[in-house]
């Protein structure tokens, strides 16, 4: 197996391949443009190593973003083929070798420069739906008073959605985004739903105003494009219909949110006796 491996991704070292790249540059350009590269593969080569190579070697003007080359830090987002792409992660060999390789920046966002999409707006909409956990007992904040403890089960209900990096692909994907740039766009509403769907979130009231609007949820038409885009797993699209049910249970049928997992009492505050233990410790003290 490894040798066979071996062989197959030797095959393409040392070929040339022609790279063609969006370049804009908006001091100077009236529109974008397609420049081409030609460059010779080497042994395990990604499109950012590409790009980065053609930089050093052939361009010092390409413009593009990267970080952390381990698909961790979502910069490197770019259409490859037309399909958004993290760069780190996608290997040139995968493409075939004998057709020229494009590379643009992210559908459906402004270009800065070159390859590097303006996230202004995106990150906009991911801070209008509030992504942190809301609780209308401002006491908590200032007096501890306990674990907020969730079953595996609870924490499966949204775990999947916190492992977005917010690279942006999704949206570079979406086609309600192609046509309006004002929908809130499935990163923002899948993160709505990680909070909403976290037992010790009460924040969904608040979340409507970016939510349920005009250009908010109601304007996915579920066509699944983000989730075959997502480089993270995350199913974004999965996140903005189970976010439709809650809404429509909150707005439609009053039903209440999930008990928060400590009770007033004459007494005070209290433990509920009925809220699931948290899931053992993996780490050991
Ligand atoms: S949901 Fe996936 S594609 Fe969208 S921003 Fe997060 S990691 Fe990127």
């Amino acid at each position: 197996m490894s040798d066979k491996n071996t062989k197959v991704n030797q095959d393409y070292v040392g070929k040339e391949v022609e790279f063609r790249v969006l370049r804009y540059d908006p001091d100077k350009d009236i529109a974008p443009y397609i420049q081409s590269f030609k460059l010779k593969l080497e042994h395990g080569m990604t499109v950012l190593d590409a790009l980065m190579r053609i930089k050093e070697t052939q361009d010092p003007s390409l413009s593009y973003r990267k970080s952390c080359r381990m698909g961790i830090c979502g910069s490197c987002a770019m259409m490859v083929n037309g399909f958004p792409k993290l760069t780190c992660q996608t290997q040139v060999s995968e493409y075939d070798l004998d057709k020229t390789i494009d590379v643009r920046p992210l559908a459906n966002y402004p270009i800065l420069r070159d390859l590097v999409p303006d996230l202004r707006n995106f990150m906009r909409m991911h801070e209008g739906i509030k992504p942190y956990i809301i609780r209308r007992d401002n006491e908590e904040l200032d007096k501890f008073i306990g674990e907020f403890a969730q079953s595996p089960e609870e924490l499966e209900r949204y775990l999947q959605f916190t492992y977005c990096i917010k690279c942006g692909a999704c949206l570079a994907a979406c086609p309600t985004n192609a046509t309006d740039e004002n929908f809130t766009g499935p990163q923002a509403l899948a993160a709505a739903y990680r909070y909403v769907a976290d037992s010790r979130d009460e924040g969904l009231e608040e979340r409507l105003v970016a939510l349920d609007e005009p250009n908010g949820i109601w304007r996915c038409h579920y066509a699944g494009a983000c989730s075959e885009a997502c480089p993270k797993g995350v199913d974004p699209s999965l996140g903005i219909q189970l976010l439709k049910r809650e809404i429509f249970n909150h707005r439609l049928l009053g039903k209440k949110k999930r008990p928060a997992p400590f009770a007033e009492t004459p007494e005070g505050v209290e433990r509920r006796e009925d809220i699931p233990q948290a899931p053992e410790k993996t780490v050991r003290e």
